[in-house]
């Protein structure tokens, strides 16, 4: 297979910007360890440029119809398809996941530029009765304004592609910070933007020091709003800046997602879905199921058939077909894993799958199974966003749900039943944004994807992705 260079660029003002003159970073293959290229910073000016023709370009894309903005975006999800395979070799190079799973973020980003391109012409206000005769009470929805972005690098084209078609959708224009160690792949859907005719400064694709960059946003009266995806640290700081503006934010922190397994469902075939489940992108998945709770009466054999399907597992290069598991996406993430799996061991915790580094170049650990583990031990409550999976029994259904709650995260749950009423028991209790009952399917196009507690707030997606990006205006009008 002929792999592609990265073309690693800054995209501000609508112009194409390289490394002349500017500090740089490497961007690291991590199934290799080997560099992919050099990957330009923003400087201060750059990032004033980019807020300067955001807001600019902010007066003449809210003036332009949602129709016209939607054909736009339209194009570009037509142009994502049309490329699909490109991106998604991309993707595997920079962020390690295999190639199957590339090809369908690509796709399902697509899905996102489609349905925002749509919603855009859903941004309905109302008309609420006056008090007096001849008065008319409307309430509008509005652009919010030029909006800041910060996103990771596990799903580098779907997590921005949900927070720039979201608020170009609305009206809003958007400056992207896109992680540093998988740029390629959002400057890939801001050429597709570009290619389709998006005006210079709706969109702006900057990188560089994190820190440095999202002070420098945020702390800008022309920034209106901000979105962020990353870990509850970071979640917090970030909303910290925001309020320091008074800036709504919209925070998606990861979790540690529960998994219930009851003893009325096929018990092989449940292992079997929870293996493809967790080891989907190494584990590297805000919503990865994680801690499984499992009845006591079939927790052996699942655990048994778990076990065996995760070691099963082939890793390698995502670009190899035969790859079942790539690397993690950086060396922090293997010695996260190792440091987890110590202490779990250190408490007496069972290694059935797993448990090592593997490979002899790049960043893999294996797929790793506990059993038999101290409540206490770290792993239980940190988020591992690894390939780590916690097997447990539970003797009651109230107990399960209670360990399901006893984190702070609130992201993802998940639950294997047959039971109807013990789904609406599940769907009433468990403190989730999402909950998979019977599927670890939770994320399209057209339904919210967020959390609660310490996973954040705000929703992206479904029609709540639209209003994240929009504020409501009151017009009172009384007869003249
Ligand atoms: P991290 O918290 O340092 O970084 C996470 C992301 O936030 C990165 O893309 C980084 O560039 C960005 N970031 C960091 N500091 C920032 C700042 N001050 N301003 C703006 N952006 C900033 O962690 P990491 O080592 O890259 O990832 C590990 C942890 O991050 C995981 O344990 C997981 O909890 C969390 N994470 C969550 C998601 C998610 O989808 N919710 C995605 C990636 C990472």
């Amino acid at each position: 297979m002929s792999v592609p260079s990265l073309d690693l660029k800054l995209y501000i003002a609508g112009e194409w910007l390289d490394a002349r003159g500017r500090q740089t970073e490497e961007v690291i293959n991590p199934a290799t360890g080997l560099s992919l290229g050099q990957l330009p910073h923003a400087s201060a000016a750059d990032l004033d440029t980019a807020l300067e023709s955001s807001e600019a370009a902010f007066l003449k894309w809210r003036a332009m119809s949602a129709l016209e903005r939607g054909q736009i975006l339209r194009t570009a999800a037509g142009l994502l398809r049309q490329r699909q395979h490109h991106i998604a070799t991309i993707m595997s190079l920079e962020q390690g996941k295999t190639l199957a799973e590339s090809m369908l973020e690509v796709l399902i980003s697509a899905e996102v530029f489609e349905w925002s391109a749509e919603e855009g012409r859903r941004a309905y206000g109302r008309v609420v009765p006056g008090r007096f005769p001849g008065w008319r009470n409307t309430v509008l929805r509005q652009p919010i304004g030029v909006t800041a972005a910060f996103t990771p690098w596990n799903f580098p084209a779907l997590i921005p592609a949900r927070k720039i078609t979201g608020a170009l959708g609305a009206g809003c224009t958007c400056i992207i910070k896109a992680a540093e160690e998988t740029p390629a792949c959002t400057i890939e859907l801001a050429r597709a933007l570009h290619d389709a005719g998006l005006p210079p400064g709706v969109l702006n694709v900057v990188f560089g020091v994190p820190a440095t960059v999202s002070e420098h946003l945020i702390s800008s009266p022309v920034v209106r709003k901000v979105s962020f995806t990353g870990s509850v640290a970071v979640g917090r700081h970030i909303a910290g800046l925001a309020a320091q503006g008074v800036k709504p934010a919209t925070l998606e922190l990861g979790g540690h997602a529960p998994v219930l397994v009851f003893d009325d469902v096929d018990v092989q075939r449940v292992a079997r879905a929870a293996v493809a489940g967790k080891y989907r992108n190494a584990g590297q998945v805000c919503v990865s199921p994680t801690r499984f709770f499992v009845h006591e009466k079939i927790y052996r054999e699942f655990a048994a058939a778990f076990s065996d399907a995760a070691g099963s597992l082939r890793l390698g290069s995502g670009l190899d077909p035969q790859t079942g598991m790539g690397p993690l996406a950086n060396p922090r993430r293997v010695a996260a894993m190792e440091s987890l799996v110590e202490d779990a061991r250190a408490g007496g915790a069972k290694v059935s799958a797993g448990g090592a580094p593997g490979g002899s170049e790049g960043f893999f650990y294996k797929p790793t199974v506990l059993t038999d583990i101290d409540p206490g031990a770290r792993v239980m409550s940190e988020e591992p966003f690894g390939p780590l999976a916690l097997i447990i029994p539970f003797a009651s259904e109230e107990q399960a749900i209670a360990q399901a709650n006893a984190l702070p995260f609130g992201l993802a749950a998940y639950a294997f039943t047959s039971n109807a009423d013990r789904i609406t028991r599940l769907a009433d209790h468990i403190e989730s944004g999402m909950l998979g009952i019977n599927t670890f399917l939770i994320a399209s196009a057209e339904t919210p994807f967020g959390g609660v507690k310490d996973s954040g707030y705000g929703a992206e997606g479904g029609t709540e992705g639209l209003d994240a990006y929009l504020t409501s205006k009151y017009v009172a009008q009384a007869p003249a």
